[in-house]
């Protein structure tokens, strides 16, 4: 497959800052990352792309380089990507702090892994607990502040009665199989002479004592099951879908190991009265006939209580107002979206015989005559309208 241009991965200009490249790396990675796409090989290879890229413009020498010779700069020689492009260890302890702060600290872990180098602290040798994963429902006003939630979560706690060594009375005895080293050697005779394995002891599991007598609360694995309330602190602008990793706040090991992460998904519950997408909220106001020929002003609710609005005289239905930073901030803390009102005029399905004799009357007067602009009939433009 051949190479995208880097400029074109990360969809800046040839003289851009250090800073925009940053960001736009940012874009990519948090938009790719594992984390938030698992299983999918295609985002995978978007999120190595981008970090190939972000390495070698964010570079001056390689930079340089690139700018002079294009992909061939980095073919073969050192430093070069001809294989398989930088792998992820690569990725997250070179860039991991581009993803660090990207909860703006607050307790987060990040985003399940983005905290550098925590996939590669997890040795063969020492238990690890197993994830967590939990949903957490949230309210639009909710998202829009950002707020502290505590959950009730049945999990496998460290066993007190003894202190999660899993040995009554600390009552061990070295492994009689490995002799306490833990590890087993065994010699086998193949056609090019004898070799030499050694292996995790599958005695002891490698610890190197056993116990001698089991803690009666935990049956001898150092966890037991119990009920623990976490408190969650969710940021501000968080979406539906999205994930939040709390580093060591999932299952217990057995025996003394590192503890797994709590993972939490965002589930938003569905608003009365608003849409939402990204960070802009929609909302259907209703006016008379009356208020949007002779201008009015109306109340719109936000998330954050109710606004006045006014709607000027001859307001077409469908019109859309826009209430800038009356939507939600965008979870890196960067922008705030707006509120989008659609004015719609009400049309009354029942009307009395009276009502009928008044719009009569109204109905053969000459500015009643439909008469729209340029701009009114074009149904493209007042789509324009509303995305501007
Ligand atoms: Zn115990
Ligand atoms: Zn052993």
């Amino acid at each position: 497959m051949a190479k995208r241009d880097y400029y074109e991965v990360l969809g800046v200009a040839k003289n851009a800052t250090a800073d925009e490249l940053k960001k736009a790396y940012r874009k990519l990675a948090l938009q790719y990352h594992p984390d938030r796409n698992p299983g999918d090989k295609e985002a995978e290879e978007k999120f190595k792309e981008a970090a190939e890229a972000y390495d070698v413009l964010s570079n001056p020498e390689k930079k340089a380089r690139y700018d002079q010779f294009g992909h061939a700069a980095f073919e073969g020689g050192a430093g070069g990507y001809g294989g398989g492009g930088m792998n992820m260890n690569d990725i997250f302890s070179q860039f991991g702090d581009i993803f660090s702060d990207f909860f703006g600290g607050g307790g987060f872990g990040g985003f399940g892994g983005f905290s550098g180098g925590g996939r590669s602290g997890r040795s063969r040798g020492v238990p690890r607990g197993s994830n967590l994963r939990i949903k957490v429902k949230l309210t639009l006003e909710e998202i829009e502040k950002g707020c502290d939630k505590k959950v009730k979560v049945a999990k496998y706690v460290t066993c007190k009665t003894c202190g999660g060594t899993g040995a009554r009375n600390n009552n061990y005895e070295t492994c009689p199989h490995c002799h306490g080293s833990g590890v087993v050697t065994e010699v086998r005779r193949t056609i090019l002479g004898q070799m030499q394995t050694q292996s995790v002891c599958p005695h002891c599991g490698g610890e190197g004592r056993i116990i001698k007598d089991k803690c009666h609360d935990c049956n001898g694995d150092g966890i037991v099951r119990a009920e623990e309330v976490i408190s969650i602190s969710i940021p501000a602008g968080v979406a539906d879908g999205m994930q939040l990793s709390l580093s060591g706040k999932g299952n217990a090991a057995p025996r003394g190991g590192v503890p797994g992460d709590l993972i939490v998904q965002i589930e938003e519950l569905p608003h009365e009265q608003f849409e939402r997408q990204e960070t802009n909220l929609y909302y259907n106001a209703f006016v008379t006939f009356a208020q949007a020929a002779m201008g009015a002003s109306i109340e719109i609710p936000t998330l954050s209580g109710k606004v006045k609005v006014k709607i000027e005289a001859g307001t077409p239905s469908g019109k859309v107002l826009r209430l800038k930073g009356k939507g939600l901030p965008d979870v890196n803390g960067y922008m705030r979206g707006d509120l989008l009102v659609a004015v719609n005029v009400w049309v009354p399905k029942n009307l009395s015989r009276e009502e009928r004799d008044l719009l009569s009357k109204l109905d053969r007067s000459p500015n009643f005559q439909p008469n729209p602009s340029k701009a009114e009939r074009g149904f493209f433009d007042k789509m324009k309208d509303m995305f501007n």
